[in-house]
């Protein structure tokens, strides 16, 4: 866990129109790390004189101690990864609804709360990895076509216990139903190359080495594997529309009921959901603006279009529980 605080050193600069009250710091408690928050808060702090204080840990940590906190947090927003992670928030009552025309017009609905109470900021495709030496892209067609027994010991997963899959099958089931999902995750078991995997890097480095032939993994590890590697041996699949579209999930953050600057979190949300602070936002974790005016990077875009499943994200959290009972029954853990 780490504190940090960067004061307003530029604030001589500032115009008078964007100048905060002198007192004015927001505190963050973040899920995302220190360097993929620090400069786009710095950047904040040089336009505006707010300073951004910020507390970095796990998300169940951190409600734990928002709510052991009460009236007296310090905490004004909570930001985190994953849907299923922000509806938990939601859900344990520590989010302030908020109502602001400017957050809903730049979030796309499926990217935020129906109740309001959390906005995504980021957005990463959860999608197929593919060693193209390996796999033609047309073979790969869909998620349940990984199940198809022509993928026989050629998938290698994640552990079913990372909430990013847990958010995928969720999703699934939110668009397809209970038991056809059942069906599709039995079938992906069956094809598994290798024993589960502890991260979507390995997942990456598996199909890149030729251990397996397709994988599933979040966007940013690919942008990652590849900016150390631009040889890697792996290429993104997204399914078609007609087969589904492709799994999105978010990074984003709520204002919290005991957040002492309610007012000044609101706009610092604002401004990061922007056209100023998403490109940057994105940018810092090769992740796609949730602001549909915002281009992603050119490295980014390098992978492809696709067409997002445009299922509200709180579906992640509330069939949460359903999913996970449903990737044990299937033998995935
Ligand atoms: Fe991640």
């Amino acid at each position: 866990m780490t504190w940090k605080l960067w004061p307003a050193v530029l604030s001589i600069f500032l115009s008078p129109l964007v100048q905060a009250a002198p007192d004015a710091t927001l505190t963050v408690y973040s899920e995302r790390k220190e360097h993929l928050i620090k400069p786009v808060f710095d950047a904040y702090t040089k336009k505006t004189g707010v300073k951004v204080k910020y507390l970095t840990d796990n998300t169940a940590t951190l409600i734990q101690r928002i709510k052991a906190e009460g009236t007296k947090s310090p905490a004004d927003i909570l930001l985190t990864v994953d849907a299923g992670n922000l509806w938990s928030a939601a859900q344990a009552g520590i989010f302030e609804e908020v109502k602001s025309e400017s957050l809903q017009k730049n979030v796309p609905a499926h990217l935020r709360d129906p109740g309001n109470r959390w906005f995504g900021l980021s957005q990463r495709a959860r999608t197929i990895v593919y060693n193209p030496t390996k796999v033609k892209p047309e073979q790969i067609k869909s998620f349940e076509n990984l199940a198809d027994p022509s993928f026989k010991k050629r998938l290698c997963l994640r552990s079913a216990k990372k909430v990013y899959n847990q958010s995928l099958v969720a999703m699934l089931v939110a668009e397809k139903g209970e038991a056809p999902v059942e069906k599709v995750v039995k079938g992906w078991v069956q094809n598994l190359a290798a024993p589960v995997f502890q991260d979507d890097t390995a997942v990456i480095d598996a199909v890149a080495a030729g251990q397996c032939d397709v994988g599933v993994v979040n966007t940013y590890y690919f942008g990652r594997a590849l900016e150390k590697n631009p040889k890697l041996s792996a290429k993104l699949f997204f399914p078609a529309k007609e087969a589904g579209g492709v799994h999105v999930n978010v990074s984003g953050a709520g204002v919290l009921k005991n957040a002492p600057h309610k007012a000044e979190a609101v706009k610092f949300l604002e401004w990061l959901a922007g056209p100023e602070a998403q490109g940057q936002f994105a940018q810092l974790n090769h992740e796609y603006p949730v602001n549909p005016a915002v281009s992603p990077s050119s490295f980014v875009q390098s992978w492809g279009k696709f067409d997002a499943m445009l299922i509200n994200m709180a579906k992640a959290g509330e069939l949460q529980e359903k999913a996970i009972k449903l990737m044990d029954r299937a033998g995935y853990n």
